[in-house]
């Protein structure tokens, strides 16, 4: 018998049943409550609670069976005063045009509070990747970015990798654009492989950023990093090494997951053995030696640090109030609702938060970018250095927002960065 996706779901009470969250939304206050505190005029407020554009399209890929199945993608671009669009490309099966916007306007806030000369865009393409091959996960990529090749470009607008994307991915955009124009064209995307004007250190940059600013947060709370117990959910480019970097500076990892579920075992163990084992078992699930927990569970372990690293609107009012750890940094964008903050802040949690957090990705795609332009390409150590600084500085200006306004980190974050592209966007005044 044939079970349909509605009789498969398990009945809930009605009391039980919440709206969906949905990220536009939630990028749409977070943004309201920055522009209110700014004191923003109406009409900038118009212009910046906007994408400026949205492109859908639908496109047919050949599947190795002969058969033609047509996908929808999405490229969105939401501000761009400061400089071209900037932002990742999502695949994922759950990815709508509302998430696509949510996460453009995120990256614009982002760029700003770190000061790098970007606005904000994002893509993504619905479609389970784990589903297809890898001649099929390439043609669809090709013909994505031939359909989306009339807004991209090295001065319009640069993708990079996001969730079940990677370096592999740009390799076949920048391929595909660079046989369209005519020329080999690098900088119109980020995160490519080495060999192909990639970064040094570009692969890490997400994690190794989010570290530099846990490390900050630990010492203006007084907290020692190497001592702290340290969950992590999402266990990807972010999230993976984001584990891996808190243990070589220390710390016990005790909780990982993916999304299989996660693990857990209070002593701590190697996220190196764990993505081993993920490799080999498509899973973090099963590590030996430890429990096997939900992702639910895996954000409510005893724990000092938490690293969301996978996906929007994990943190929300239900389980808000049973977060143990004093410290998250949020690696994944978008984790947390505006309730849950409330309710973190209230508990007297420290939120790093994903705009500035995660900075570290889209910043050294910025360096990559410009040793793409410059044709002059930089040691790892330099790259990781100018990172530091950057993330340092974007801290320490959000940490000092905080203080002076009595706000908690996020909204901080998003007064810096709204009142930078408020800025961009009133000096270069109304076009025509
Ligand atoms: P990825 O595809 O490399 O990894 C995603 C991980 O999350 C995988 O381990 C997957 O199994 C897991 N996952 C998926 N759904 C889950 C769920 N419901 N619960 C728990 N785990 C789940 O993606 P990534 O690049 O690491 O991106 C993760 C997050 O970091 C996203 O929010 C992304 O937007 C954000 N981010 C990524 C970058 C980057 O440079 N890659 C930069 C900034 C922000």
């Amino acid at each position: 018998m044939t079970v349909t996706a509605m009789e498969g779901i398990r009945p809930m009470a009605t009391e039980q049943i919440a709206a969906p969250i949905n990220a536009w939304d939630v990028a749409q206050r977070q943004f309201d409550l920055a522009a209110e505190h700014l004191k923003l005029s109406p009409g900038l407020c118009k212009v910046l609670r906007e994408p400026k554009r949205e492109l859908t399209v639908h496109f047919p890929v050949k599947m190795d069976d002969g058969s033609v199945q047509v996908f929808t993608g999405y490229r969105v671009q939401h501000n761009l005063s400061r400089g071209p669009a900037k932002g990742g490309i999502r695949y994922h099966q759950d990815v709508t045009l509302d998430e696509v916007k949510a996460l453009a306007m995120w990256m614009t806030w982002k760029c700003a509070v770190v000061g790098i000369p970007f606005g904000g865009g994002k893509g993504g393409v619905i479609v389970d990747p784990k589903k297809l091959s890898l001649r099929e996960i390439e043609g669809l990529t090709r013909r994505f970015a031939t359909e989306i090749s009339i807004i991209i470009g090295p001065e319009k607008d640069i993708p990079a990798p996001d969730v079940n994307t990677n370096a592999q991915t740009m390799a076949w955009i920048m391929d595909t654009y660079s046989m369209h124009v005519g020329y080999t064209s690098p900088a119109v995307v980020t995160g490519k492989p080495i060999p192909l004007g990639g970064s040094e250190g570009r692969n890490e940059a997400t994690a190794q950023g989010a570290v530099y600013t846990l490390m900050d947060a630990a010492r203006h709370l007084g907290m020692d990093l190497p001592k702290c117990r340290v969950a992590v959910q999402g266990f990807g480019n972010a999230g993976a090494i984001a584990a891996q970097l808190m243990a070589a500076q220390g710390s016990t990892i005790v909780a990982v997951s993916d999304s299989t579920g996660g693990i857990y075992k209070p002593e701590g163990f190697d996220p190196s053995a764990v993505l081993a084992w993920k490799q080999e078992h498509h899973s973090v699930r099963g590590f030996p030696g430890t429990r096997d927990i939900s992702n639910e569970e895996l954000l409510e372990v005893d724990c000092d640090v938490l690293i969301p690293a996978a996906l929007e609107n994990q943190i929300t009012a239900r389980n808000a109030g049973r977060i143990k750890a004093r410290l998250i940094g949020e690696a994944a964008n978008g984790p947390t609702t505006p309730e849950a903050d409330e309710i973190l802040y209230k508990n007297g949690k420290f939120v790093i938060p994903d705009i500035l957090c995660n900075a570290g990705g889209v910043t050294v795609s910025y360096f990559e970018w410009v040793q793409d332009l410059d044709r002059d390409f930089w040691s790892i150590d330099h790259v990781n250095e100018k990172l530091r600084a950057v993330m340092t500085k974007a801290f320490a200006s959000t940490l000092d927002m905080s203080l002076k306004e009595k706000v908690n980190m996020r909204t901080a974050a998003y007064l810096l960065a709204v009142q930078r592209v408020a800025d961009a966007t009133s000096v270069r005044g109304l076009y025509p």
